[in-house]
């Protein structure tokens, strides 16, 4: 957006605007009172409290917006029953999904016991219950997907001595956290684990580094169903940082080999609902664009415009203002069209395009 029509769009919508052009410098502009904040806007550029060029609408880090987006109706998932606060799904064969629809796990019935997937600690303490309403048969087995205490922190809510499983990258990570409601695992792999359980079977996998060292895929060969955690946001944005990966060229391997796999229902840990090919598709296609809108960003954008000349000789000032300008770049090339097909996507494509100029930067 040029200065002109933001300063046209200021008139017309002021608040949203308004806050834009206090994020610059300080939030404390952002309780001025909006005569000042408007003559802030006009001042040229280089000025406390000025907006750069070319401003998207979407509120920068920082800002707070008037209303987000509203939600669409494929992001949406089945309800929850108030009262419960959480909900089990049915996944086929002996398989099932809880969740509180913002966490998910799972849980597998077997003819001596029953395993399970993840204990999130937002609904840890309902898991007995959940398990109730299927068998009374006792938890035998705890599979960590990786170590985040986000997934896991609710494995002593399970009561009893279940075998704890995970991969050796996690059961290290484990160990130097040192949390005793994160038990270490028993059992320890490094590429590949089949848990055999009666009739039942579940192969875990790790494909390396990508959200963090440890974290594996569960496939469940009878279900045709994949448990893959904090790699794909079935219709929604990522989380922040491509969901915090750790290693961001690796993400975006195993967000591709996921794609690969023959699930017909995956369980990606988070949000509401379970997702399907085309949901990695259109994170892949996401994730693609932005990678594209970045890289040119950071090719065409130059060094220093629009600089208070007497900051040019900080190397930090250069390269926040640079980065901030290559993020704007990406934010308006992605914008128009993905607004609208991914729910959430106001709330952290800043993020995501700053993760996203770091890792081509860096890595
Ligand atoms: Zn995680």
């Amino acid at each position: 957006m040029s200065q002109r029509r933001l300063r046209s769009e200021i008139r017309r919508s002021p608040t949203k605007f308004a806050a834009a052009a206090a994020f610059a410098i300080a939030v404390s502009f952002a309780s001025v009172p909006m005569t000042a904040a408007l003559a802030q806007s006009e001042a040229p550029a280089g000025q406390p409290g000025t907006p750069y060029p070319e401003m998207p609408e979407i509120a920068p880090i920082g800002v707070r917006m008037d209303r987000y987006l509203a939600l669409p109706d494929f992001a949406k998932g089945p309800q929850l029953e108030a009262s419960k606060g959480y909900r089990v799904q049915r996944l086929g064969d002996g398989l099932y999904m809880v969740t509180d629809n913002i966490y998910q796990s799972m849980f597998l019935v077997y003819d001596k016991g029953v395993v399970i997937v993840d204990a999130p600690p937002s609904y840890s303490a309902h898991m007995k219950q959940a398990i109730a309403e299927v068998t009374d048969r006792p938890i035998t087995h705890l599979i960590y997907s990786h170590a985040h205490i986000d997934h896991i922190g609710g494995a002593t809510d399970l009561g009893g001595k279940p075998i704890i499983i995970a991969q050796e990258e996690t059961a290290r990570l484990l160990a130097r956290a040192n949390d005793p409601k994160r038990p270490l695992p028993v059992i320890t792999f490094k590429n590949r684990y089949t848990v055999k359980v009666g009739s039942r079977t579940l192969e875990l996998s790790y494909h390396g580094a990508g959200h963090e060292p440890g974290n594996i895929f569960i496939w469940a060969p009878k279900q045709k169903v994949l448990m893959a955690v904090d790699l794909v946001f079935p219709g929604w944005m990522p989380w922040p940082r491509f969901g915090d990966a750790q290693d961001v060229p690796g993400y975006f391997e195993q967000v591709a080999e996921i794609d690969k796999i023959p699930f017909e229902i995956l369980v990606g840990g988070h949000v509401n609902r379970v997702g399907t090919h085309a949901d990695v598709r259109t994170q892949l296609e996401f994730m693609n664009d932005l990678k594209s809108a970045t890289a040119a960003a950071l090719r065409t954008t130059p060094v220093g415009v629009g600089m208070n000349d007497a900051d040019k000789a900080n190397p930090w000032a250069l390269s926040d203002n640079y980065l901030d300008r290559v993020a704007i770049k990406c934010v308006n090339a992605v914008t128009p069209k993905w607004k609208s097909r991914l729910a959430g996507f106001d709330v952290f494509i800043w993020d995501q395009c700053y993760a996203m100029q770091q890792s081509l930067r860096i890595d």
